[in-house]
């Protein structure tokens, strides 16, 4: 049911869990409209809590901190999604928290996340719950070769293994430490995509055009925004996010993850239930971005609109680069001063973010540089000058089978209007 909650006013205090770079930027976003902005993370080097206007430095099961949290902030976020359940409903005894602890709970289980997407008529990947041998024998063989994830707590690829034997999956399940898992079977990507929703208190709610993601090695490397993509497929991702957003009474930002397959249909692979890596183009590419929608409905404001107004690429910029030697790129062991940034900041309509981490590790988010164009090819030409300063791979070429649909099509209706 909507519920019309009376607004924080500018100057109110906005509570967030957790420390990392979702959070700081979400901090920036709430300062820039005036909020302030108080962060609850255990670690005492973190990108949030350093830009906030105060840090409590504690455990996110410490009562006497959650106490604090909850007497001095009009209202609570999160920027991940594995913040523990008590943590949660302690706090909203005692304050709005967005989004609530119901939809945490869904992102946090990956079956239970195909579950919800199942019951709402989106479709997932094949996959079965394995968590006992009897699982690994009974399964059926149509899955392999697949991908073995740990059904909680993996994030940037991490807590996967690939598969292609029975074999393979018993080894896999040890080496998982015989957590529960799912197996899922590994498809024929075309492309992935991921849409981005706000849906506020009142139940109004928007979405943004997708974006088109390339991984490497699990983690994201590449967003296109908008995806090179038929635009039926389009709607429809953006219909599905917005489904389950409704269906959820979400609060809050939500981006749902999808793979789309090499014959066109699209398939949920698994949703965030926060601003998420893929959508960092909106700060600079869209009227209102991600971090703001976050702050926004937070503080019970009307959403933003989420037009893009201008066509835009996203590097993620990994702590792997500074294990380089600037000009060089000979290859040192102990982290170095990282890439020319002068380079990267020569290159028309490129964006660096920077997120304040002092210590520089491989696989590690220590950035991003979003490139602006006029249309996303100048957008594409720009990402690329910068990969060539930053020593990475290009973004790769148009995604395959998806995008000869969209000429199809396209080619059938200038051919049908002619
Ligand atoms: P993150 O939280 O960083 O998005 P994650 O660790 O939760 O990642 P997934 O999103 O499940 O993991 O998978 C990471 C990547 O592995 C996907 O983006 C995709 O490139 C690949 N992948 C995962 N599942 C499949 C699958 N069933 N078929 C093909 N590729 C897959
Ligand atoms: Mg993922």
């Amino acid at each position: 049911m909507a519920v019309t909650a009376s607004p924080l006013l500018p100057g109110a205090w906005l509570g967030l869990l957790g420390g990392g770079q979702l959070g700081r930027m979400f901090a920036h976003a709430a300062q820039r409209l005036g909020y302030r902005v108080l962060v609850l993370a255990p670690d005492n080097d973190n990108p949030a809590g350093r830009v906030a206007d105060e840090f409590l430095c504690a455990d996110y099961a410490d009562p006497t901190a959650l106490g604090e949290l909850a007497r001095r902030v009009g209202a609570v976020t999160t920027e991940f999604e594995n913040v523990p359940a008590p943590a949660l409903e302690f706090l909203a005894q005692h304050v709005p928290v967005r989004p609530g602890a119901a939809a945490l709970a869904i992102a946090q289980d990956r079956l239970e996340e195909k579950r919800f997407f199942t019951a709402s008529g989106i479709r997932v990947a094949p996959h079965a719950a394995i968590a006992s041998e009897t699982d690994i024998a009974a399964f059926d063989a149509g899955l392999l070769p697949g991908i073995l994830k740990t059904t909680r707590l993996g994030y940037d690829g991490k807590g996967q293994i690939r598969v292609a034997t029975r074999a393979d999956v018993a080894a896999a399940f040890r080496q998982l430490d015989g957590v529960p898992c799912v197996l899922e079977q590994q498809l024929a990507l075309s492309c992935e995509l991921s849409v981005l929703v706000a849906r506020a208190t009142d139940g109004s709610i928007v979405s943004y055009p997708p974006t088109e993601n390339e991984h490497r090695g699990g983690i994201l490397a590449v967003s296109l925004l908008p995806a090179r993509i038929d635009e039926e497929i389009a709607a429809a991702a953006r219909r599905a996010a917005l489904a389950l957003a409704q269906r959820m009474a979400y609060t809050g930002v939500l981006c749902l993850e999808f793979f789309l397959l090499q014959d066109g249909a699209l398939v949920a692979n698994e949703m965030a239930p926060r601003p998420h890596n893929s959508g960092h183009a909106t700060i600079e590419a869209c009227s209102t971005s991600q971090f703001e929608q976050q702050a926004r409905v937070l503080a019970s404001l009307p959403l933003g609109d989420a037009t893009l107004l201008a066509p835009a690429v996203t590097l993620n910029v990994l702590g792997d680069l500074w294990f380089r030697e600037a000009g060089t790129g000979a290859a040192i062991d102990a982290p170095g001063a990282g890439p020319r940034w002068s380079d990267v900041l020569a290159v028309p309509g490129a964006k660096m973010h920077l997120y304040g981490k002092n210590e520089a590790r491989r696989g590690r988010k220590m950035g991003h540089v979003t490139c602006l164009g006029a249309n996303l090819e100048q957008a594409l030409e720009r990402a690329r000058r910068v990969c060539a300063a930053l020593g990475i791979e290009p973004p790769q070429t148009a995604p395959v089978g998806a995008i000869a649909l969209h000429d199809l099509r396209r080619a059938a209706r200038t051919a049908d209007s002619a």
